[in-house]
Order: C-alpha cells, then structure tokens, then sequence
C-alpha cells in the first residue's frame, strides 16, 4: 500500500535496529527517506541500497543527535531530498549497566544530550517546516521512549529510564502546542527488543535472559516496533496525538 504523499520520512539512527526496519517500512508506504546515522556509514548504505531495491528513495546523513550542528545540517539535506512529511526521533543510547552512584556527570550528560535535547532540536527543526503556523502542509513526529520510562529501570540506566521519561512528556506537551497547526505527536514504547543496543550496555544477551519477565513471555522484533511507528505514520492514525503506546508484549 504506497501513500500518496511521497514526502520526505527522516529517521534518525535508521542505520541500524529498530529505525533501520523504520526506514525500511516508511519506504514501502512511499516515504522518501533520510537515514540519519552516527558512525556506521556502512550500515546506513545498506539501508539505502535495500531501499533502492525495492524502488524506493532514500539518501543516508550523517548526524550525531547530540550536535545541533549536525542536527541544522540533517535536515538542510533533507530539505534538498523534497518536502518534509514526518520525523522519527529515533537515535538513542545506554550506557553501561551502573548504579546511579557510580554515574560520572559526563555519562548522563551524554545521554540526555543525545536521547533528550537532540530529540527536542530535531522536533524543533520539524515544527518549523511542517507547521502551518510557519506555512508548512502538517506532518507527523513519532518519539522513541521506553518502557524504562515507566520501570525506571534500577541498577541498571536510571539515566537511560529518566531520558525516556522526559521524552514522554515532551511528546504530551508538544503534541498539544502543535495540534492545532497540522502535526500529530507520538511516541512509541518499546519493551525489551532483539537489537545490538544491548551489547551497548555491556550485555548483548539481555533482552532474551529477561523475556521470562514479558507477560508474552518473548522479546520483540525491531520489525514489530516499526510496524506501529509507520501506522502512528499514516492517516489511519489521523486521530492520535500526544499519544504514547507499549509495544511491549504486555511489559
Ligand atoms: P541500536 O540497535 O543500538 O541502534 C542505534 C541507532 O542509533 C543506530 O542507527 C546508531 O547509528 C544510531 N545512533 C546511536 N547514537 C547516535 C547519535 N548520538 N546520534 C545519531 N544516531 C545515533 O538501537 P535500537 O535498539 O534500535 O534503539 C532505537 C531506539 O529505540 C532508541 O531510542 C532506544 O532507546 C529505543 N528503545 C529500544 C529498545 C530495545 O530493547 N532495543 C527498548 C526500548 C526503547 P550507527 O549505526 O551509526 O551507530
């Protein structure tokens, strides 16, 4: 089913997991895509490539979230790409499994840095071209939170957790400053998915040592988790902002 849109999609972090299967899936609904990316230029190519395959349209960018010069210059190149449609705020980290106590101010920097103020920065740069306030056609923001954000996740990225919290109330009150102008906000709650962020924390098999804990007894796939970002995407959501879904398995 292809949209009739054929806007422009960026999704940051879509070289890899759950934003490479968002890039992937936006693009079989018509989407033209900007993959942003961190390092992994390699992993973002193939994004592009596998979506050229298939006839879409796709350009990779490379933007560290936690720059806002990057940030300024991902979406100058989308603005060459055609006209923006939606934002995926997708680039996220952990750090290592740490008790708050043994935080260094340089690590929760970084992550709010990255997870927080890079979110709101791309949110920004969005507004102001798919507002109608700003003569913009509307669009869509999608946020990627957490279910940390409601287990707080201790001993284990408080940090991490209370970056996801903070994403869920910027997506309430955004969605709620913009609703009037043609933008639909909403986020998306993860539960424990089978990506590489877990070997990020230190621990690659973590999602699958604590599935017992799932109600559905199972991790998700990153498939999963984009199948609800592009319908959050489409017009079948034209109803839903300031809205925030598990995609959990019941988590
Ligand atoms: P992942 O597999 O670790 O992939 C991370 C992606 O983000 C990669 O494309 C990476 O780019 C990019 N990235 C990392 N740091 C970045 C930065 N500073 N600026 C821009 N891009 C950056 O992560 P994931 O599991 O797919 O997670 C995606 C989102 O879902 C995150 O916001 C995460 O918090 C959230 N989430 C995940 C889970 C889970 O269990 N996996 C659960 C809840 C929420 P490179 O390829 O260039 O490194």
């Amino acid at each position: 089913m292809h949209s009739l849109t054929d806007r422009v999609v960026i999704v940051t972090g879509g070289s890899r997991g759950i934003g490479r299967a968002t890039a992937i899936a936006a693009a079989g609904r018509g989407f033209r895509v900007v993959v942003g990316y961190a390092s992994n230029a390699a992993a973002a190519g193939e994004v592009v490539a596998k979506i050229e395959a298939s006839n879409g349209k796709a350009i990779a960018v490379k933007c560290d979230v936690g720059s806002e010069d990057d940030i300024i210059a991902l979406f100058k190149a989308a603005d060459a790409f055609g006209t923006l449609g939606a934002l995926v705020n997708n680039a996220g980290i952990v750090g290592p499994t740490s008790r708050v106590d043994e935080m260094s101010a340089e690590r929760i920097q970084r992550m709010m840095a990255v997870n927080v103020t890079g979110s709101i920065l791309c949110a920004r740069e969005a507004v102001k071209r798919m507002s109608t306030r700003h003569g913009g056609n509307g669009g869509v923001i999608i946020n990627l939170s957490s279910v940390a954000a409601k287990l707080g996740s201790p001993n284990t990225y408080v940090d991490y957790a209370a970056s996801k919290g903070a994403i869920d109330s910027f997506t309430v009150g955004l969605g709620h400053e913009v609703a009037g102008e043609g933008i639909r906000v909403a986020a998306i709650r993860p539960g424990l998915i089978d990506t590489e962020i877990h070997a990020s924390g230190g621990e690659p098999d973590r999602a699958h040592r604590l599935s017992h804990m799932v109600p559905m007894k199972r991790v998700g796939t990153a498939d999963e988790i984009a199948n609800a970002i592009v319908w959050l995407l489409s017009d079948e959501a034209s109803y839903v902002t300031s809205a925030i879904l598990d995609v959990s398995g019941g988590r």
